[in-house]
């Protein structure tokens, strides 16, 4: 099926859809994005999203191509025309189309926004097989640039990394800076150790993970122990569990760390329960 897609004020057929090559998202990577996952044809988590992408905006001092309430009607037509009942809506947006190459930033009464969304169809999303095998992860050293909390296009190290996972046999990869981990190469990073979940605290060396956010808040309410604070891959490899979480895969188990099974080898209690809790919640909060 051709999809419908959103580009710079138009709905289009895939095919017909067009950037310029002068694009600094195509030419510099300048550009932010979010991915906001779709269960029972209702978008998750939408109001995070769109917090998230304000702030991103703002940091590299980037407009605001669309409004916040024209951007929900945007999302809510491209999953209504593409039929989308589980998967996500991509959303990109750049500092635009200059009309020549140049470091500097062009002035943005010039040169507009551009936006982009698209939807990807993923039926059997929620109840994906991996969630009951859970992932296996190896290290990697996180090289990647000092403003990871700022949801940039800039996607280059994270794709090398799940290759070196890919070739290594496994799942995907946690990066790890000055030895402690940071994140998963599209995910954040949690163990559990005697009943509490550690997760690495927010700054600039991660991305403040929208799904991190309502995981941890369900994780209270449930009146478990989270713990935010670093963590080496040691201490990963004997703790009782781990576990990422990200919008496209909610809460998924992890079962190794480089070669080293994580608990009994199984996906974890905590991890599952907060998989049910995250999906339940999520299923009942969409829009
Ligand atoms: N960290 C990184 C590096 C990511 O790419 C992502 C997903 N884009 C996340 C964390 C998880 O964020 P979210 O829960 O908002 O999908």
């Amino acid at each position: 099926m051709t999809r419908t897609v959103y580009v710079n004020g138009e709905y289009l057929p895939e095919n017909e859809a067009k950037i310029s090559i002068f694009d600094r998202g195509f030419l510099m990577a300048d550009g932010v994005y979010e991915v906001t996952s779709v269960l029972d044809g209702k978008l998750i988590d939408f109001a995070g999203h769109a917090k998230r992408l304000e702030r991103s905006l703002n940091e590299l001092d980037m407009a605001s191509p669309i409004s916040m309430d024209d951007l929900l009607e945007v999302h809510r037509e491209l999953v209504r025309v593409n039929e989308i009942n589980e998967g996500m809506v991509y959303l990109q947006v750049t500092r635009g189309a200059p009309d020549d190459r140049d470091f500097a930033f062009p002035d943005p009464e010039v040169t507009p926004s551009s936006i982009v969304l698209f939807t990807q169809n993923k039926p059997g999303l929620a109840d994906a097989p991996a969630a009951k095998k859970g992932f296996k992860v190896i290290s990697i050293e996180d090289i990647r640039w000092g403003r990871r909390d700022i949801k940039t296009v800039q996607l280059l190290y994270p794709s090398m990394g799940k290759m070196m996972a890919k070739k290594a046999g496994v799942d995907d990869a946690w990066m790890v800076e000055d030895g402690k981990v940071t994140e998963g190469t599209s995910n954040n990073a949690y163990i559990v150790k005697d009943g509490t979940i550690i997760t690495r605290h927010l700054g600039n060396e991660i991305l403040a993970g929208i799904t991190r956010n309502a995981v941890l808040r369900f994780a209270k309410e449930a009146q478990m122990k989270v713990e935010e604070r670093s963590f080496t891959i040691a201490e990963a490899q004997d703790a009782d569990e781990a576990f990422v979480t990200s919008a496209s895969t909610f809460v998924m188990p992890v079962v190794e760390i480089d070669g080293a099974q994580i608990g009994t080898g199984a996906p974890g209690p905590v991890a599952g329960r907060l998989r049910e809790i995250y999906l339940e919640e999520s299923r009942k909060a969409g829009i």
